[in-house]
């Protein structure tokens, strides 16, 4: 499978959105999308997602201008995110909302398992356009306000003798499998839940490749050495700004030393390791909608008679 099929498979990467980047420079043509019965609007607040209030489940709600006017009391400050089916989404962002706006807000990690590909990857962005305007309310060069242009992908300094032009950014972090032999290198923080254990990642540093990153952050965290490197898949990871590169990598060491303590634990397993340990609830999978558990899962079911997804469903560990 090359690249761009692997990265098809991502969740948060389906490619039925065309982001129409012309129309954000038509300032008339995006006045008459916004207007239209066609535009959907995707309120954000403080990075949670507004939901259907009808719906029990929580479901993203993507209301019309009218129903969004009618719940927020405003459409603005808007992103225009791009058109898919024949509707234009707007994302609304919402964090100087008065209080009784606020409720009926979910985050995107629950909100992403309950929509198809195609919705998941709409909300990522909104969320990820909301979370860079919300950090770039005044300018890094002079310190002056910024205003929303382009359609909400440019702010603009507002300061006559500066007039820097701020664009979304996004910050490169890679993710590695690291296998030697029939097992795999897992890790853990303190911070996540019992017993979850993930691939290792860590962000590219100014002035490195992302392969370089990878072997350092490697070293880093468990004192393993890589010898190769094979680029995998990426994925936008909005939790705020990040572009997630996957790889996978061949260690020449096995000795695992916790150089940075940035992990309390990491260990080498293989896959029966790994199906005994999920069976005793012993070793919990990053969640499905991640590039890590894809990496985890292309490495598992390339040598088991039961696949790693079908193992999660069996051993009831589901939950994210
Ligand atoms: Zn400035």
């Amino acid at each position: 499978m090359d690249h761009l099929q692997q990265s098809r498979l991502n969740l948060l990467t389906s490619h039925a959105l065309d982001r129409a980047a012309l129309v954000r420079l038509d300032e008339e043509n995006l006045g008459q999308r916004i207007m239209s019965e066609n535009a959907r609007f995707i309120g954000v607040h403080h990075l949670q997602i507004a939901i259907d209030e009808e719906n029990s489940s929580a479901h993203p709600a993507l209301l019309t201008r009218s129903e969004a006017q009618q719940r927020f009391g405003y459409c603005e400050p808007w992103v225009y995110l791009g058109r898919e089916d024949s509707k234009d989404y707007f994302a609304v962002l919402l964090d100087n909302a008065r209080p009784h706006q606020t409720r009926g807000f979910a985050g995107l990690r629950a909100l992403a398992a309950t929509v198809d590909g195609a919705k998941a990857t709409l909300l990522a962005y909104a969320r990820a356009m909301a979370a860079w305007h919300q950090r770039h309310l005044y300018c890094s060069r002079c310190g002056a306000q910024t205003v929303s242009q382009h359609g909400g992908h440019v702010r603009a300094c507002t300061h006559a003798s500066c007039g820097e032009q701020h664009y979304p950014r996004t910050d490169p972090a890679i993710i590695v499998l690291v296998e030697k032999g029939e097992r795999a290198l897992f890790g853990r923080k303190p911070e996540w839940p019992a017993h979850r254990y993930s691939t290792l990642a860590g962000f590219v540093e100014p002035g490195e490749s992302a392969e370089q990153a990878l072997v350092r952050e490697v070293m880093e965290e468990t004192g393993v050495e890589v010898l190769s490197a094979h680029y995998h898949s990426s994925q936008p990871w909005p939790f705020p700004g990040s572009l997630m590169l996957g790889y996978s990598a061949q260690a020449g060491s096995e000795e695992i030393t916790l150089n940075d303590q940035e992990l309390e634990h990491a260990f080498w397993l293989d896959r029966d390791e790994i199906t005994s340990r999920m069976q005793q609830g012993l070793f919990v999978l990053p969640p499905p909608i991640s590039i890590s558990f894809r990496l985890i899962e292309d490495w598992f079911d390339r040598h088991s008679t039961i696949p790693l997804r079908k193992l999660r469903e069996n051993t009831g560990a589901t939950h994210f």
